[in-house]
């Protein structure tokens, strides 16, 4: 547990280097809320949250006084507050099955490796998983697959490098509805260099799945790798407009003084959090606990 929060715990020294001597009577003066502001938006949380909280420290009453401490305690409540209502494990409730996760992501994020961590924890709880290599463009990507789906020991169905990813996917579908698969996970290219192409590449698999089953996909997810920072905001926006996304995994959380970037995309997209990745193996997704975070962060 000392790695899960790595990221949270540099965000937090982030903030603490500019809460410093923060003192006074029972209300923060205003030169104070700009440098809290100001603190908030180094560390990742973006404008509009730092602004709200700003805006709600504004109007709280300190009775011990203002110090160090008091302020954090408020500004964990307020991340809190924001967190909250985008904590959603994924679960696997789709009937009929198998329930399909499009997985989507810039090459780098830790899609592939989400992919396997995602499997691991449906294995954990008893689901029978499919992988699907959608990634027809990379071969590294279908042979890094393939190699997650033999240490984990689920069937993984793959097509000839530069083949249609569209028909992977039908495919996987109807190999996973034979089977009685309960998910399937797809992972899907991440070449955001060409965005026509990958919108026209999701929109077919879309189409594929949707005649198949027109509930499918029923979860779209978006790895968003956290030591971006604000650049991860930016793929929210872009892929939400190619593909659609209805949650997101933030990885590579061990380490990255980032980790604020979290709260920023909470407030700015409302989606779904589904999890966080704290490092490189299958064991390192946890779940997205708001309280906990909050707390790490101030
Ligand atoms: P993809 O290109 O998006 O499929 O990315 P990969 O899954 O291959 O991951 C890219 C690199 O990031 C690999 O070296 C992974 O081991 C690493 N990685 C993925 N997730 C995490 C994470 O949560 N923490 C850390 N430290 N590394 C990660």
């Amino acid at each position: 547990s000392e790695r899960i929060f790595g990221g949270f715990r540099k965000t937090s020294e982030r903030l603490s280097e500019n809460l410093t001597g923060i003192v006074g009577k029972s209300r923060l003066d205003d030169a104070q809320l700009d440098d809290l502001e100001d603190a908030l938006i180094l560390s990742d949380l973006g404008p509009r949250a730092a602004a709200r909280i700003r805006e709600r420290l504004a109007g709280e009453r300190f009775e011990r006084g203002v110090d160090e401490l008091a302020v954090k305690e408020a500004v964990a409540r307020e991340i809190a507050e924001i967190l909250r209502p985008v904590a959603k494990p994924l679960d696997v409730v789709a009937f009929p099955r198998p329930q399909v996760i499009l997985v989507i992501g810039v090459n780098g994020s830790g899609k592939t490796t989400t992919i396997a961590k995602l499997a691991h924890l449906f294995q954990e709880q008893d689901y029978a998983v499919m992988l699907a290599a959608g990634d027809t463009f990379r071969a590294a990507a279908i042979g890094q697959l393939g190699v997650w789906a033999d240490r984990l020991g689920v069937p993984i169905i793959k097509g000839p490098e530069g083949g249609d990813p569209a028909s992977v996917v039908f495919d996987a579908v109807k190999s996973a509805t034979d089977r009685g698969t309960d998910a399937l996970i797809v992972d899907t290219a991440g070449r955001l260099q060409n965005k026509r192409e990958l919108m026209d590449e999701l929109a077919k698999i879309r189409k594929v799945l949707g005649r198949l089953n027109p509930e499918a996909p029923h979860d779209v997810v978006l790895v968003l790798d956290a030591t971006n920072g604000q650049n991860a905001l930016s793929q929210i926006e872009i892929f939400r407009e190619v593909a659609g996304v209805t949650g997101l995994i933030m990885t590579k959380l061990d380490g990255t003084a980032r980790g604020g970037v979290l709260v920023a995309a909470a407030e700015q997209y409302g989606l779904p959090i589904h999890a966080i990745g704290v490092g490189e193996t299958m064991d390192d997704l946890r779940p997205f606990d708001p309280d906990l975070v909050a707390r790490v962060i101030a």
